[in-house]
């Protein structure tokens, strides 16, 4: 029977096309939750307009579905669901648990990253200003998780963060906001995705306590490296998937993630590969530390 409980996702924000490091992402979702018997579900975080492109979303869709990578459920786009977001930003608002900030960009830029709390108690109002979550009402101090794939993870948000951003002065919703309101939404029980994310989610971790929602389980994989040991990304141009090559793009990421496909197996068809994926899945080859974006004094090994 299939565990309907179980449900991951794959949640792309619309800048571009696929490209293999966000297909390692997808790929690594999907296979897990289909070991589990679980449903797949895509996300589309379009609530950053600036840094969208026209036609992403759709040829994002085209890439899935012609890598077998089929989702279940109708798409969710972010943009339809601003409502929300905000009122999830009010409850913490009505707990006291957040302040607007009226700090300039260049005085934000000359912190080096880690909010002070400048604007704590001056008790501004919201016009044009950024709405900040404050620590320290509840445990910011550790917040530790276990990583299936990368181990014991934790972070003091007072250190490394400060108070962060739930809506910006524009009022646009944060991403660190919506990826927890949807997961939450869309009774998410196993997020996969690049360890780009992984410092993000004492972040999330912080507002699902703030918010009483469920933790669900966190999986990072390695982001993909290009030969000059920068991450693939669409920022730098990484090479976007080859139309007509979904088979080899498949079996090169089984590759990447050290699943040990037979050579084989690349000739087969696209859902055969998939099948393949699914009954070998193993999180335990996945490479930890290929890539790892973190700084060594955050990740144990245990
Ligand atoms: N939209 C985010 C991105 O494309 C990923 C969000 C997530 O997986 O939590 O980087
Ligand atoms: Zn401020």
């Amino acid at each position: 029977m299939p565990d309907y409980r179980s449900a991951g996702r794959f949640a792309p924000s619309p800048t571009g096309p696929l490209h293999f490091g966000s297909l390692i992402s997808a790929v690594a979702s999907y296979l897990d939750i289909k070991q589990r018997q679980g449903r797949w579900l895509v996300r589309i975080e379009d609530i950053d307009p600036p840094r969208e492109v026209p036609g992403a979303s759709a040829t994002i869709l085209h890439q899935l579905d012609a890598h077998g990578l089929l989702w279940d459920d109708s798409v969710l786009y972010q943009s339809e669901h601003l409502g929300r977001y905000l009122a999830a930003a009010d409850q913490l608002q009505q707990q006291d648990l957040t302040y607007f900030c009226q700090c300039s960009r260049q005085r934000i830029g000359s912190l080096g990253g880690i909010y002070d709390g400048h604007c704590r108690d001056l008790q501004l109002a919201s016009d044009n200003r950024a709405m900040r979550l404050k620590l320290g009402k509840r445990n910011s101090e550790h917040l530790a998780f276990t990583d299936s794939i990368m181990g014991h993870y934790e972070q003091s948000l007072a250190a490394a963060i400060g108070d962060f951003v739930l809506r910006r002065r524009d009022g646009l919703v944060s991403y660190q906001l919506a990826v927890v309101v949807d997961d939450y939404y869309q009774n998410i029980t196993h997020v996969l995705r690049g360890s780009d994310l992984l410092d993000s989610t004492p972040r999330q971790l912080y507002i699902q306590q703030c918010l009483d929602y469920p933790q669900p389980v966190y999986m990072h994989v390695p982001v993909a490296l290009n030969n000059n040991g920068q991450k693939l990304s669409k920022q730098n141009r990484a090479a976007t998937l080859r139309k007509g090559h979904e088979a080899n793009n498949l079996y090169a990421a089984l590759v990447w993630l050290q699943q040990e496909p037979p050579a084989e197996i690349a000739n087969l068809s696209v859902a055969e590969i998939i099948q393949w994926g699914i009954e070998h899945w193993s999180l335990a080859k996945i490479p930890r530390t290929m890539g790892l974006d973190a700084p060594d004094n955050q990740l144990n090994s245990d």
